[in-house]
């Protein structure tokens, strides 16, 4: 029997939202109980993916199957009643009816107690599927009211296999690389790939100074408040940026000992040059600071001061080294 709630949890982008539609698609599917369908692994049919009803849920245009997103970062109130009021209706032509609370961590208190309700009373002939980060980030209440399913996030080997079979002309090197950055996300790696991580990588190493050998003469207080106004200005891609330079802080920290372990394969020159002005400790603080500054804007901080504050604490380690020389 398939329980009336789940939650599916995981890392963004590790591919819960696209097995709830594969989940609608097995339990609607028109030609799963026929000679087309071949039975998964769990033995539950697979859906066959071109039958109308796979073709609707896979386009997102199935009366019966309903996805609510968060609006501006947010699950709302308003958005957890218009679902429950269509639940209401009969459905369409579904033999089973799921509706997709995506992102269901955003939800605020209000937004919570709606779904909670709609959880103790659950509308009949209809799955509901959470899905969130942990299951902890959810109200304990809705959370015991779930059954509970865990996605790992994939291997860095799996992750670029799958990047070369989706993206044909990726060289395995490259894969390797986007796959390590991704950190076993398949929605951020993807999202590498098409961006170009190549030219944002070499950006962002350039923009920090930190693909030539370190110059304290040429640094100062201005420079760095330009590179931290430059981050602030790609909004979107600061994450991004935060990580592509801490993965290659970490390679220039290991470049002396394994070099065969960096993730920046094709910048070996560049690192071997870096690496040869700048000691241990000051990659270990440059590393601390990045990662800092990330946790701060992960909790809502104010990004602009944080970047700065970010950019002048590397400059000061910068000069570290260099001051200790004159002395
Ligand atoms: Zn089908």
């Amino acid at each position: 029997m398939v329980p009336h709630a789940l939650l599916f949890s995981g890392i963004e982008g590790i591919g819960k939202k696209s097995a709830a539609k594969l989940f609608a698609q097995a339990l609607n599917c028109e030609s799963a109980n026929t000679a087309a369908g071949e039975p998964g692994k769990n033995g539950m049919p697979l859906p066959c993916g071109r039958c109308r009803a796979c073709r609707q849920i896979s386009d997102g245009s199935h009366p019966d199957i309903i996805t609510v997103m968060p609006r501006k970062g947010m699950l709302r109130i308003d958005q957890i009643r218009e679902l429950n009021n269509s639940l209401a209706l009969k459905p369409f032509s579904a033999a089973h009816r799921v509706a997709v609370v995506a992102d269901a961590h955003t939800m605020n208190p209000e937004a919570g107690n709606a779904l909670l309700k709609m959880l103790e009373e659950p509308p009949g002939g209809t799955i509901l599927i959470l899905t969130a980060p942990q299951p902890t980030d959810l109200l304990p209440t809705i959370a015991s009211r779930c059954r509970h399913i865990r996605f790992n996030p994939l291997g860095a080997h799996d992750l670029s296999l799958l990047l070369m079979k989706k993206m044909r002309t990726m060289r395995a090197e490259q894969a390797e690389t986007i796959a390590d950055l991704a950190d076993g996300s398949c929605t951020r790696a993807l999202r590498l790939a098409e961006t170009g991580w190549r030219e944002q990588r070499d950006w962002v190493v350039r923009a920090a100074g930190l693909d030539r050998p370190i110059d304290a003469k040429q640094r100062s207080a201005a420079l760095a408040m330009a590179f931290a106004a430059q981050l602030a200005l790609r909004k979107d891609h600061v994450g991004t940026d935060l990580e592509i330079l801490k993965t290659w802080i970490r390679d220039l920290s290991i470049w002396p000992y394994q070099p065969r372990m960096v993730v920046n394969r094709d910048r070996r020159d560049a690192l071997a040059s870096v690496r040869a002005g700048i000691d241990g400790r000051q990659l270990t603080s440059l590393w601390e600071t990045v990662e800092k500054a990330q946790r701060a804007i992960a909790a809502n901080g104010n990004m602009r001061l944080t970047l700065d504050v970010m950019a002048l604490h590397m400059d000061d380690i910068f000069a570290r080294r260099q001051a200790k020389r004159t002395v």
